[in-house]
């Protein structure tokens, strides 16, 4: 069981630290939207945002836990949990086969990553979605993990956030994937009835069954530019309804306009607006240590970002343990 060896010394930790510098340098990539041909270095600097035209490109979990995190101070929790099959599935290929190539592929064991850590020195818990493994898709795993840390951020009265990036229920898992829709809803709800706040925040695609449950019940809904968010995708409504949709249709501006979604916010200004929501929404209800700093006037605007943004930038591999 090679792979498996594979998957039982990395944690997401030393991933964290190590996985970036695991792209050879000098590697190019065409921007999506402006065709601009960019450094992938360069694209990792600027958090995989297209210095050219602000094109939001899909961060891996382990990019995102660096840049919502203060350095070091991720702690993964429920790293172990695994899919056990649990309906034997086959499609063209076994789906013990597709979670395993899934998992060497992304270095991640299932689609979400969950821990404990902080922020400008504001403990909380934050889980990602790994849109590479297996489409974000939620199965069993998935939403064990996600109550987890809505459980987890109950008992230790902290904020929960969650980073959508999921094209839905995982098929492989049947009814079983569809359950868990209610099971992380209720769990949401024990946090929401001791006033911990929960922040969503969606980035590019939240659709299907995570948009359809806790994705869409943030006490505050934040999304990146240009993210597409919806239940079912835009084709499927047009051969449905028979109608042509508007312009931008389930894109955030669109959601925005139309109240689903509270703010759209660019990643470089994430971690600074992620902090002062925890610590406004929380400072009531939350165990906040005294010595948690309260955000200085107006969370300190952009140079702390950009501090924040170049330090993350350079951070250097750490060795682990
Ligand atoms: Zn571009």
């Amino acid at each position: 069981m090679a792979w498996f060896d594979d998957l039982k010394t990395p944690r997401i930790k030393s991933q964290v630290s190590q996985r970036a510098s695991r792209v050879p340098e000098g590697l190019w990539v065409k921007c999506t939207s402006c065709g601009e041909i960019l450094q992938s270095k360069i694209l990792k600097d600027c958090l995989q945002v297209c210095p050219e035209c602000s094109f939001h490109f899909r961060m891996t979990a382990a990019e995102r836990i660096r840049s919502l995190t203060d350095e070091g101070s991720f702690e993964e929790i429920a790293e172990d949990l695994v899919s056990t099959d649990p309906l034997e599935f086959d499609d063209r290929k076994p789906y013990r086969d597709r979670l395993r190539a899934a998992a060497v592929s992304t270095g991640v064991r299932d689609a979400f990553v969950i821990g404990k850590a902080q922020l400008g020195g504001l403990p909380y818990f934050l889980g990602v979605f790994e849109f590479k493994f297996m489409g974000g898709s939620m199965g069993v795993v998935v939403g064990e993990k996600v109550t987890r840390l809505f459980e987890r951020a109950a008992a230790e009265k902290l904020p929960a956030v969650v980073v959508s990036s999921s094209g839905g229920a995982r098929m492989q898992e049947g009814i079983l994937s569809l359950m868990q829709m209610a099971k992380t809803t209720s769990a949401l709800q024990r946090l929401r009835e001791m006033g911990v706040p929960y922040i969503s925040i969606l980035s590019d695609p939240t659709t299907g069954g995570v948009a359809a449950s806790f994705a869409m019940l943030g006490d505050v809904i934040l999304a990146e530019p240009g993210a597409l968010v919806g239940f079912a995708g835009p084709r499927v409504i047009q051969q449905t309804i028979r109608q042509s949709l508007p312009e931008g249709f389930q894109r955030s501006e669109f959601l925005v306009r139309h109240g689903f979604v509270d703010r759209i916010v660019q990643r470089k200004d994430l971690a600074t607006e992620l902090r002062s929501w925890m610590w406004r929404l929380g400072r009531q209800n939350c165990e906040f240590e005294p010595s948690v700093v309260r955000p200085s006037s107006r969370e300190s605007g952009t140079s702390s970002v950009s501090k924040r943004t170049k330090k993350v930038a350079s951070k250097k591999s750490k060795s682990k343990g």
